[in-house]
């Protein structure tokens, strides 16, 4: 029931600042190549009852201020409001399975995804993969969307105390402290996984031994290196926007 690392609390204190988590969030979340209006970034607020979420109908790359509903986990019809994502059970289920987390984020990039399709996993290949020192957790119950109270908890199960659960033939779903953590948690996945594909081409695998990975963790993943961290995504964020509008006036 815990995440390893002591936390500041970066949850927001009210609905204008965890709606511009979720907003940047999912503008980060957008640069590693997710497009369609699919895929959604949810935070929890202090109080630990409200989350805030981004709403249906527009890209990750688009969401604003105004994009963002808040749920209480309280109220029974919290998910019955225009604009709901049909899949937001997955979010509400694991805050209430984990009151630790602070961040779930539910997408399909490219390499997690291609991952869930098959039956291969993640090895201890680089110190990326060492954030994962726990594993990656694996829902195999069918492909299907997850829109029932019952398979939310069934994701939550499958994702146990990791940091990032696949949902087979779908998807993947990334949970953290707070909003830094979980967008960590999907870039270095990814990061992750596309080395395991390049390293795999170049020869066989070297993994670095579990004993290793548990030493190295808690060097390379501190609570106080994620806000510089949160600040170059951030910044990142307006260089990409810089160049993929170079891009569309080509
Ligand atoms: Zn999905």
């Amino acid at each position: 029931m815990s995440l390893e690392t002591p936390t500041q609390s970066w949850l927001a204190l009210d609905a204008q600042e965890a709606a511009k988590q979720v907003a940047l969030g999912s503008q980060i979340m957008s640069t590693l190549g997710e497009d369609l209006t699919l895929g959604h970034v949810s935070v929890r607020h202090e109080c630990g009852n409200l989350i805030s979420i981004k709403r249906k109908g527009i890209s990750l790359a688009e969401v604003g201020l105004d994009d963002v509903l808040v749920v209480d986990l309280n109220d029974p019809d919290g998910l019955k409001v225009p604009g709901m994502h049909l899949e937001a059970l997955i979010h509400t289920e694991i805050y209430r399975a984990r009151p630790e987390i602070g961040a779930v984020i539910h997408s399909h990039p490219v390499y997690s995804t291609a991952l869930s399709s098959t039956n291969a996993k993640l090895e201890y290949l680089t110190h990326d993969s060492v954030l994962f020192h726990n594993g990656i957790g694996r829902y195999a119950d069918s492909a299907d969307l997850i829109m029932t109270p019952q398979q939310g908890q069934r994701v939550a199960q499958a994702l146990g105390e990791r940091r990032a659960v696949l949902l087979q033939n779908h998807g993947v779903v990334f949970v953290g402290e707070d909003i830094r953590w979980a967008i960590l948690s999907a870039i270095t996945l990814e990061r992750s996984l596309k080395l395991q594909m390049i390293a795999g081409q170049l020869g066989k695998l070297n993994p670095i031994p579990l004993a290793e990975v548990k030493k190295i963790f808690p060097i390379k993943y501190q609570d106080k290196f994620l806000t510089e961290y949160w600040n170059r995504w951030v910044r990142e964020l307006s260089e990409y926007k810089g160049s993929q509008g170079t891009r569309e006036n080509r």
